[in-house]
């Protein structure tokens, strides 16, 4: 087991929102949770990366619970999180954000040596990588959200809503690459409103 979610409780303010998540996910696993809008998707995910503090529950990863730390140490553990919205540095370029995404890593040639990794899986980052993101596609922004969160080679790579808002032929591509990570040996924890695609792609399912 890589991560146990536990009864893991979370309100915003008065208003619970999760009741008590439990989730079991193996090394290896694609790990999809699919629900309607406004059903803790996000929640979920944000809890589990420090972001949101539970009111109970646990969360363990390998054996070491990771309940109530922040997010900063939580990335340290090997957890990786690509937020819904694909939410890059607009004003930065390409190249630059996949910079930040390695911020703990202090030797510039093992950045340098992870960009390339990066721009060899997304070609298309390659062709931009002196671009601001701001001129990127929604699609190339999203594999950019999704590089800048490998750079750090976590173990886990927790998404939320990839697909939201693409046209469907770039979903499909984004897809393709959620797999491809996969069967590289990162575990992934999809989080999807698209429910089709997801299951399509995904080794267990969970439903909000
Ligand atoms: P999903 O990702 O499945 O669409 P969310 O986890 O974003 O769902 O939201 C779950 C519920 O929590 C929704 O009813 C939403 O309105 C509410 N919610 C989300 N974020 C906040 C917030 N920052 N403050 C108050 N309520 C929120
Ligand atoms: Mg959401």
């Amino acid at each position: 087991m890589i991560l146990k979610v536990e009864n893991l409780e979370a309100s915003y303010g008065y208003l619970k929102i999760l009741h008590g998540i439990n989730l079991e996910v193996k090394i290896g696993d694609l790990v999809a949770i699919v629900g309607p809008n406004g059903s803790g998707k996000s929640t979920t995910i944000k809890t589990i990366f420090g972001l949101i503090k539970p009111d109970n529950g646990r969360v363990i990863f390998k054996d070491k619970s990771i309940t109530n730390k922040k997010p900063y140490e939580i990335v340290r553990y090997g957890i990786a999180y690509v937020p819904q919205g694909r939410i890059v540095f607009q004003t930065m370029t390409v190249e630059e954000n996949l910079e930040m995404g390695a911020y703990t890593v202090k030797d510039n040639r093992i950045v340098k040596q992870r960009i390339n990794e990066i721009y060899n899986f997304f070609p298309i980052l390659k062709e931009k990588r002196h671009q601001r993101a701001t001129f990127l596609s929604g699609g190339q922004q999203q594999m950019l959200s999704i590089g800048r969160a490998l750079m750090l080679k976590p173990e886990l790579i927790l998404m939320d809503e990839p697909s939201l808002g693409l046209a469907p032929k770039t979903m499909l591509e984004i897809f393709e690459k959620i797999k491809d990570i996969n069967k590289k040996g990162v575990t992934v924890i999809l989080v999807e409103q698209n429910a089709h695609m997801a299951l399509k792609i995904c080794n267990k399912a969970y439903v909000l």
